[in-house]
């Protein structure tokens, strides 16, 4: 809660000097902030009011184990008053980051061993292109410079990642962006192999996928998608690249989404729920025999380092934050909630003729709508407003003439938690069909 007075103020500069990210620049310069939170507990966010809302986001997909922990914030500070930051270039290093590193290759899928940190999504994926090109540069086949990834696919904002990212909006939102991307049907694992044999296997560097599309809508993929997708590459020589920014640390019901189907990649890439959002960090999982083979056949030094690459406070947030998620069995909560999550979207569909399809997996979900004849436009925007002044937070997805509403709720929430978020939604939703009427 602030001052009445303060809170104006800070609404005027907020208009005046914010320029806020993924915002639509002219309501938002002239409306200001929606909200301005000021207290995170749990799976509530308070604002400048003193309202209390349910994050069925998780923020961004990233707050895992919910606000307010205050033993991330005690690492945190015990950290930075030893050793705020030094550098991991070259050959130097510190505690947190080798400690991590560690217990990423531990918990990571089958031989993922390497870790290069970066600051979040987007700087992991562009590592991930950057260096699966230069891979094949040192093994003698700079041709191999293409890189495939999914329809409905979000990669992040740098300009590889945008290029990366299989919905159009995003690409076309600039005019000029890195050359050698393609995009394949994000559903079907034969559209890879014909545009690998209609390319040329030996011009394709690798494939980036997330193993559940998330900002694009909420797409889960065949049960046999990345098995089959993981022959392929075999088949062609070509790397496969997970991104599970989203679905690491345990969105999924399982630590990490590609688990659900028994493959493992030769890269992964990782952020958010790795820090909780406590701090940014991100990274580039390697395979072993990658990592072996990159320093087998590398001859001078690995041009490409952030200078928050293994940043002693971030990691230190993260060691910390993975230790909650296991001490607590986040996981397991992901999929049993998870579970009662998927089956309350069922019934609202069962009791909405405007839902046309649930899905979900783990603590990761949405809600599709039918197009209406009476309605102006997208559904999804006018339960999300219908939810927000009942106390609930989500995201509308309304790209590429979809209508879905996507909820990835903090991996700490109770059924009792689960329920309120469900009825406030289900009321949401009531008002929007009623109003169609
Ligand atoms: N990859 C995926 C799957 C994402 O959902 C996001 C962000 O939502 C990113 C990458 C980009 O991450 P960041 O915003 O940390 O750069």
């Amino acid at each position: 809660m602030i001052k009445e007075k303060t809170a104006a103020e800070l609404k005027e500069l907020d208009k005046k000097h914010f320029f806020h990210p993924t915002s639509a620049i002219k309501q938002q310069r002239e409306s200001g902030p929606a909200f301005i939170f000021t207290e995170g507990k749990g799976i509530y966010l308070y604002d400048e009011n003193g309202t209390k809302v349910i994050d069925g986001m998780s923020s961004l997909w990233n707050v895992n184990v919910g606000h307010g922990r205050k033993e991330l914030g005690e690492v945190a500070m015990e950290q930075m008053s030893k050793l705020a930051f030094s550098s991991s270039f070259t050959s130097f290093s510190n505690e947190p980051a080798i400690r991590l590193a560690a217990k990423i290759a531990e918990i990571a899928p089958g031989d993922l061993n390497a870790v290069f940190f970066t600051s979040g999504g987007s700087e992991s994926n562009d590592t991930a292109y950057k260096l699966a090109r230069h891979y094949w540069v040192l093994k003698g086949q700079p041709q191999r410079r293409k890189i495939i990834s999914r329809t409905r696919s979000y990669h992040g904002v740098n300009v590889g990642a945008t290029s990366a990212t299989g919905l159009k909006p995003f690409r076309d939102f600039t005019s000029s962006l890195a050359p050698d991307f393609y995009y394949v049907d994000h559903m079907s694992p034969d559209a890879l192999r014909e545009l690998i044999k209609q390319e040329g296997p030996d011009t394709i560097a690798a494939f980036i996928s997330e193993p559940v599309q998330g900002a694009g809508g909420l797409h889960i993929a065949p049960e046999t998608y990345f098995q089959e997708i993981r022959s392929i590459c075999d088949e062609y020589g070509i790397l496969f690249i997970t991104d599970e920014v989203i679905t690491g640390f345990g969105r999924t019901g399982t630590l990490f989404g590609i688990e659900h189907y028994g493959v493992v990649p030769d890269m992964m890439c990782f952020a958010k729920g790795v820090s909780s959002g406590y701090a940014p960090l991100g990274g580039v999982v390697f395979s072993q025999a990658l990592y072996d083979e990159l320093g087998e056949l590398s001859t001078g030094t690995l041009l490409h380092g952030y200078t928050y690459s293994g940043h002693p406070m971030a990691c230190a947030v993260a060691l910390k934050n993975i230790e909650i998620i296991e001490r607590e069995q986040l996981v397991e909560n992901s999929k049993v909630r998870g579970a009662e999550m998927l089956s309350g979207f069922e019934q609202i569909k069962a009791a909405h003729s405007i839902v046309s399809e649930a899905r979900g997996l783990g603590l990761m979900g949405g809600l599709e709508f039918h197009p209406q004849p009476g309605a102006e436009g997208p559904l999804a925007p006018l339960v999300l407003a219908e939810a927000a002044k009942r106390g609930l937070i989500c995201r509308a997805v309304v790209l590429e003439g979809q209508d879905i509403l996507v909820f990835s709720p903090p991996l700490i929430i109770t059924k009792e938690e689960l329920q309120e978020l469900l009825s406030i939604l289900n009321a949401a939703v009531n008002e929007v069909e009623q109003s169609l009427q």
